[in-house]
């Protein structure tokens, strides 16, 4: 019987590696090459006239409407900036509804008629573009025949050089819209529900007596984790190559229960990556910042500092898509699936939010005491009130196949949104419940016992690991995010919640004003009204107890477990009127967004139920099969040569091999299940019989794994990949 070789080239080939050439120079000044791609303020101060300047720095700094007149003289700078810098082609991009990034590039040539092409940018092509918009997801916004999609340039992100050795292209981040004006992409809607946001943060910031304040914006730092594993292994994992993730794997022998992966020392291999990815990063001005270990083996993670949420938005994307390429470049895959790896530890993103501008910093900030912090108290009640009345959009701004792995097991926030006040908060908000706050309880300095070092502060509250939302100090943090997903979702969701309950503080503090009603006593008032009508969400336990399901439910919180559950929340009539009300989606375009995401969901199952079908048929099947041959010729030799038979091996490998053959029939009877018409449906029905059947054909290979000889076995292991960068 021969011997599978797959695998074992696949070591060979891990063995062999060697380390690409790099691109570090220690002479070279830190920091030197930060932004050096970006068409930044900077670069527009110096190339454009003063007052054109000047119209971009309101325009990006103050919201205010883009002057089209500038629009010329600004192409045609930013043209011969990108051209002294190698670009050859100009490229529209934008973020379709798939999650992905699309671009449309153009050269910057036009043939003139002599046959010689002359370069040349207008500010209309840099304002509009029109790429065919047929073949990305709509939910019956548009028929295939009025195929039309515009792309709009968002003036606030700036536009940047991507280099590829064949040759440079000028990136211009754009909004996708079509011809209705409905949105397509992720992007539009952070921008409008940003608008919203700033309106009523700004008539509260008035009432606290703020004049004229600078415009408002969300603040979003997206953390972001990964995995990385051996190309090769890709290679021979058609799963983790086709799904992204491992469809078949036993739990190695040594998991992460010795907990010694996180923080740990960075592999070599590893760190030359990280900092080559930092250096691509840095030259499009994405200020990655922090990088390490996390839990898992394998496993590691990026935090670039916070920016405004439609800035942040993109260069999350586009930190993505670097990752990706500088991974192949090191000879690894860098996989952003939420679950890779069954019973390791899967990837978030959390999405640290606040709200603020650059005059006042982030209006989350409590100070010493927080109990007499009022403007921060009203900001933070607005999130209170907010993702309680919202928490179901939420759970659905973060509904996907992948993320369903990791929500509500226990290693990611349950799929029950609650907010986490810490001690500090949760005592001021207590005492405001019963009438009004008098303390804050104090921040404290740690004792360590060594007289040489200097005393640490401590903070008010300790962290909460297990809570999808949580105050850190001077931001929410919101855990539930899946690594694979954009921050955009999650970002109109918490604009849109905030400025809803900006608004309801904003309308009841001005009518009491109005009224004559003290100031001070208004927001008293109002405090201790949002959080008697709000102040359920607020959960400072262990959100991984067995307990803390039913708690919620006694509390009226939704436990929305899988996407399927989850979507219907975006078609709520509730749900419809907020967006509607604050001009971030109309009816129609949340109904396209919950028919995608259905889409999206059925499409991932489907994929990975044909994975499992196929791997288990052609790989699993096969070599069980010949191992079951091997085991029972070795039975017939023993009995011929007259010795007592043990048939117990042979009995051990055909249970489970049975189990996996019932498990592929069934699963493609599952499969082969006519769907239904309504997308609704048709997701739950391939949620409770698809998936319950790759399941099945899982357990049965993955005891398989276990049992079957190993020069039989094709997979690279868990512990292969897991253990060897
Ligand atoms: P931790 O591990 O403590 O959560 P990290 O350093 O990994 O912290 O990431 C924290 C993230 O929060 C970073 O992206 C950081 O820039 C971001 N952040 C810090 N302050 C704010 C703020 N006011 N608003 C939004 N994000 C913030
Ligand atoms: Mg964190």
């Amino acid at each position: 019987m021969s011997a599978n070789p797959v695998r074992m080239q696949a070591m060979h080939q891990v063995e062999a590696y060697q380390p690409p050439a790099t691109a570090f120079d220690p002479a070279e000044e830190p920091g030197k090459i930060f932004g050096e791609n970006v068409f930044s303020l900077s670069v527009m101060q110096r190339r454009l006239p003063k007052s054109v300047y000047k119209s971009m720095v309101s325009t990006i700094e103050k919201s205010t409407p883009l002057d089209p007149d500038v629009a010329d003289a600004v192409a045609s700078a930013m043209k011969d900036w990108a051209m002294e810098k190698g670009a050859t082609h100009y490229a529209h991009v934008f973020y379709p509804l798939t999650g992905l990034t699309a671009e449309k590039h153009d050269s910057f040539l036009d043939p003139v008629g002599d046959g010689t092409a002359f370069a040349s940018f207008s500010g209309k092509t840099l304002i509009q573009g029109e790429p065919d918009a047929s073949s990305f997801p709509n939910g019956g916004l548009r028929n295939t025949f009025e195929a039309r999609g515009y792309t709009g340039w968002d003036v606030m992100s700036p536009a940047y050089v991507l280099e590829n050795p064949a040759g440079n292209t000028l990136c211009i981040p754009t909004i996708f819209i079509s011809m209705t004006g409905e949105a397509l992409d992720h992007k539009t809607p952070v921008l409008r529900s940003q608008q919203a946001m700033a309106v009523h943060a700004k008539r509260v910031l008035e009432l606290f007596g703020h004049e004229d304040p600078e415009n408002v914006v969300a603040y979003c730092g997206p953390e972001q984790e990964y995995f990385l594993v051996d190309s090769h292994f890709l290679m021979a994992r058609p799963d983790l190559l086709n799904a992204g993730r491992t469809l078949f794997g036993a739990k190695p022998p040594k998991g992460q229960e010795f907990d010694d992966h996180y923080f740990g020392a960075i592999p070599e291999r590893v760190l030359g990556f990280m900092m080559d990815t930092e250096r691509e990063l840095f030259k499009l001005g994405i200020p990655a910042k922090t990088r390490h270990n996390e839990v898992a083996p394998g496993q590691f993670e990026v935090a670039p500092m916070f920016e405004r949420a439609n800035e942040a938005s993109d260069h999350q994307q586009l930190l993505m898509t670097t990752f990706k390429s500088v991974a192949k470049k090191h000879g690894m895959e860098c996989l952003f699936h939420e679950k890779p790896f069954a019973g390791v530890n899967g990837s978030g993103k959390h999405v640290n939010f606040s709200v603020g501008n650059s005059e006042l910093g982030s209006l989350l900030v409590p100070g010493d005491t927080p109990h007499d912090n009022a403007q921060f108290l009203v900001f933070c009640a607005a999130v209170i009130r907010g993702v309680e009345q919202y928490g179901g959009l939420l759970r659905a701004s973060v509904a996907s196949a992948g993320n369903d792995h990791r929500l509500g097991a226990n290693e990611a926030p349950p799929a029950i949104i609650s907010i986490f006040l810490g001690e500090q908060l949760a005592d001021v908000f207590d005492q405001i419940a019963k009438g009004g706050a008098t303390r804050s309880k104090e921040r404290g300095t740690l004792t360590i016992g060594v007289d040489t070092l200097p005393n640490l502060t401590k903070d008010p509250g300790d962290r909460n690991r297990t809570s999808p939302f949580a105050f850190t100090g001077n931001r929410f943090e919101f855990r539930a995010p899946g690594s694979n997903q954009t921050v955009a979702g999650p970002m109109v969701v918490l604009n849109t919640i905030m400025a809803e309950a900006l608004d309801y503080c904003a309308t009841t503090l001005e009518a009491a004003v109005a009224d004559g009603t003290d100031f001070d006593e208004a927001v008293q008032t109002l405090l201790t009204t949002i959080i008697s009508d709000h102040g359920s969400v607020i959960f400072n336990g262990d959100g991984y107890s067995d307990e803390w399901p039913i708690e919620a439910e006694q509390r009226g919180l939704k436990n929305l477990r899988t996407t399927v559950d989850a979507l219907p929340e975006l078609i709520t009539p509730k749900a419809i009127e907020l967006f509607s009300t604050y001009g971030v989606f109309n009816e129609r375009e949340m109904h396209s967004r919950y028919e995608i995401g259905l889409e999206q969901y059925v499409l991932s199952v489907s994929v990975e139920a044909n994975l499992t079908l196929e791997m288990g048929t052609t790989i699993i099947l096969p070599a069980a099969v010949r191992y079951q041959t091997e085991l029972a010729a070795n039975v017939a030799a023993l009995k011929a040569a007259g010795v007592e038979a043990d048939l117990s091996t042979l009995q051990t490998v055909s249970a489970p091999l049975a189990a996996l053959r019932a498990g592929l029939a069934e699963l493609a009877g599952a499969i082969a299940h006519e769907h239904a018409d309504d997308a609704l449906e048709t997701a739950t029905v391939i949620r409770d019989t698809v998936l319950p059947a790759m399941a099945k054909v899982r357990a049965a290979a993955d005891e398989l794994e276990g049992l079957v000889a190993d020069d039989l076995w094709s997979l690279p292991t868990y512990q292969e990949m897991l253990y060897v960068l």
